[in-house]
């Protein structure tokens, strides 16, 4: 039985997750219980659901949201809360999250300002979801093209895990979430990392642990410093050039859009390049992270336009302050240091590197 028992934000993996859902709803007397889901998981993940909580959800109000990070804007959060008000919730409402990073973030952020806030429950749906996105409290939405500039961070009453999910989840979703278990290894822990590296998930579908060890990390730090004060910047390792990266990519319609774990992969990459240039990040260490990773993900070519726009992003990283661009760096392989600052020419240098590697 997996779980963590705490106030708010409590993670519950598997059987024990759906009943724990039960026992909240049975003791909980909510005047109404909304289901958020997206155009997939309306499809691919509801019934499933609905058929794990038949015994105490009576007649849910399902609302549903085009999927896509494209929605993640507060248009959509217009619509829900008037959908919400329409259906006459109040504060004693409860809504669940059903979905991938993008329904938990959005419906997260409309549950907390909806009549200055209701309950809300994750039960994520994607890898990306049940690893990071949902843990931790962070809820938002993109302004623009620009990631997560909108939101507030505040617990979920809880999260259910349930690995069913992800039989229908592509490939290509598995590896975006896997990139944040990665991130979750180099930040905080070797071991991890060396448990993960050789895992492959289209050849071995066993990932209970794994998905639980991450979880474990990402609460851990959350639960130190909820409010980023530190300690929680660790988690944007490979976030600050990959937020940047992912924007360009939305930005511009002829280029190909990279799902999040891909630009954060990307992200990785340049940041332990740039890790051993200013924190004495080894090489050896650089180079066998930089092959584990780009053996799992294709390389993706980057023209020297498009790096000075991606660089011209930055400026709008949420771990900013003061104008100055702040850098979560590897010291070694489960160890990291937060607000280092980097000159333009050594991000220049990481293209380059993420470009030759593997060049003879
Ligand atoms: P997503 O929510 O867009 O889901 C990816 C796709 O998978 C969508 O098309 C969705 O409809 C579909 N899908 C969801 N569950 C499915 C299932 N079981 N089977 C088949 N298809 C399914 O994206 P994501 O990768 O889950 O999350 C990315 C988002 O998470 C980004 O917006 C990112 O900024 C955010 N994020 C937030 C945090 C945080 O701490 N709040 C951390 C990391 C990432």
């Amino acid at each position: 039985m997996k779980k963590i028992e705490q106030e708010t934000g409590a993670v519950y993996a598997g059987e024990c997750g759906w009943e724990a859902l039960d026992t909240i709803i049975v003791k909980n007397n909510f005047s109404k219980i909304f289901v958020l889901t997206d155009t997939l998981t309306n499809k691919l993940c509801l019934p499933y659901f609905l058929n794990k909580t038949k015994n105490t959800l009576k007649s849910p109000i399902i609302l549903k949201i085009n999927d896509g990070e494209e929605n993640k804007n507060i248009a959509t959060c217009l619509n829900l809360w008037e959908t919400l008000s329409e259906n006459n919730a109040d504060r004693k409402s409860l809504l669940i999250n059903l979905g991938g990073g993008v329904v938990t973030d959005l419906g997260g952020f409309v549950a907390c300002t909806f009549k200055r806030g209701i309950e809300f429950i994750n039960v994520p749906t994607t890898l990306l979801a049940m690893v990071d996105a949902s843990v931790g409290g962070k809820n938002g939405v993109d302004l623009g093209v620009l990631k997560n500039q909108i939101g507030i961070i505040q617990n979920a009453k809880c999260v259910i895990v349930d690995e069913e999910f992800l039989k229908t989840l592509s490939d290509i979703e598995i590896n975006s979430g896997a990139a944040e278990m990665y991130k979750h290894g180099l930040i905080a822990s070797e071991e991890y990392w060396d448990a993960l590296a050789p895992f492959n998930y289209s050849e071995s579908k066993d990932i209970t642990e794994l998905i639980w060890q991450s979880i474990l990390i990402k609460n851990e730090v959350v639960t130190e410093d909820p409010t980023e004060q530190g300690l929680r910047k660790t988690l944007n390792f490979g976030h600050t050039l990959g937020h940047a990266i992912e924007s360009y990519c939305i930005k511009n319609e002829g280029r190909k859009r990279l799902l999040h774990g891909e630009a954060i992969i990307i992200g990785m990459i340049l940041a332990a390049y740039i890790s051993s240039e200013i924190t004495g990040f080894s090489k050896n260490e650089l180079k066998k992270i930089t092959s584990i990773l780009l053996l799992k993900y294709k390389k993706v070519r980057f023209e020297i336009s498009e790096i000075s726009e991606i660089i011209d992003l930055l400026v709008y990283d949420k771990k900013n302050s003061h104008g100055k661009i702040n850098f979560v760096l590897l010291n070694s392989i489960g160890d990291c240091s937060i607000d280092r600052q980097v000159e333009n020419q050594l991000i220049l240098d990481s293209f380059d590197y993420y470009k030759n590697f593997g060049k003879l």
